[in-house]
């Protein structure tokens, strides 16, 4: 893989909580244009590796790379500068706020200057906020929440609270994103439609690195699927290729 073409990267990383070795030793990349799935049993340590990536967690030893800069030891704020947004296991919105108001305070790509806009450029400002509704309205057409726009987030169900927390990550126009289970708790129509979005973003070039339990939709979307156990990476290759492999089926495959 031509260096440019990794978006994403940890080298060796290691982080243990109190007595336990969550992750350890685990290198892997996310290649750009691709959905790079991420499984593995429950507490394999993919969760912690989604934080140790995002930079929600420093590493207790190795390196993180995110579109060729070492960003170990930058936290997630400034990550997410760069370009590197992630969603929850469980969903964060806020339930008091509307649909819309949850996208509007979405992180931004901007350094967070719109006080000082406000306060020196109102014009500029006022601008900024009126791209800012476009952008939040489009996105909300994209995953067909148009009508709710106006909810309380804490009416959404289950599934379409799945998609206002996608659609809360595109507000920081993303180079990559990290998905934590976003299908999990949700009905299998639902998931399907979940997966479509996922894939319509990756066939509009983004970069995705997609933790799944549903094998079915792993193999949907994701080229290549990494699998970790106890820390450490067990296999890489496409579903099909890990189905042959021994190793894998022993330890995730069946039972
Ligand atoms: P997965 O997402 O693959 O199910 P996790 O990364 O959530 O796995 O967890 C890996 C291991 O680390 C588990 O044994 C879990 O109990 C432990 N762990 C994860 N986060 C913490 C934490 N904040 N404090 C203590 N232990 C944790
Ligand atoms: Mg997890």
């Amino acid at each position: 893989m031509s260096s440019d073409a990794v978006v994403l990267e940890a080298i060796d990383v290691h982080k243990a909580f109190g007595g336990v070795q969550a992750v350890n030793g685990t290198s892997l990349r996310a290649a750009r244009g691709r959905i790079t799935g991420l499984i593995g049993p429950n507490g394999a340590g993919k969760s912690t590796m989604i934080g140790l990536l995002s930079g929600a967690l420093q590493p207790d030893r190795g390196t993180v790379r995110l579109l060729g800069q070492d960003v170990t030891h930058l936290p997630n704020w400034r990550r997410a500068r760069l370009g590197l947004i992630r969603t929850f296991q469980v969903s964060r919105e806020f339930g008091r706020m509307t649909v819309l108001e949850n996208l509007m305070v979405a992180q931004t790509p901007q350094r967070g200057e719109s006080f000082v806009l406000a306060a020196f450029a109102p014009r500029l400002w006022k601008e900024e906020e009126a791209a800012r509704l476009e952008q939040a309205r489009a996105i909300l057409d994209r995953f067909q929440l148009s009508h709710l726009e106006d909810e309380y987030a804490a009416n959404l169900s289950g599934g379409q609270k799945r998609l206002l927390e996608m659609a809360r990550a595109l507000m920081a126009n993303p180079k990559i994103l990290l998905l934590d289970e976003p299908m999990a708790g949700v009905n299998p129509t639902l998931a399907q439609e979940l997966a479509g979005h996922i894939e319509s973003l990756r066939d509009e070039g983004m970069t995705i690195l997609l933790i799944e339990h549903e094998l079915r939709l792993v193999e949907r979307l994701c080229d290549p699927v990494v699998v970790m156990a106890q820390g450490r990476v067990l296999a890489e290759g496409t579903m099909d290729e890990l189905r042959r492999n021994e190793e894998v089926v022993k330890a995730y495959l069946v039972g």
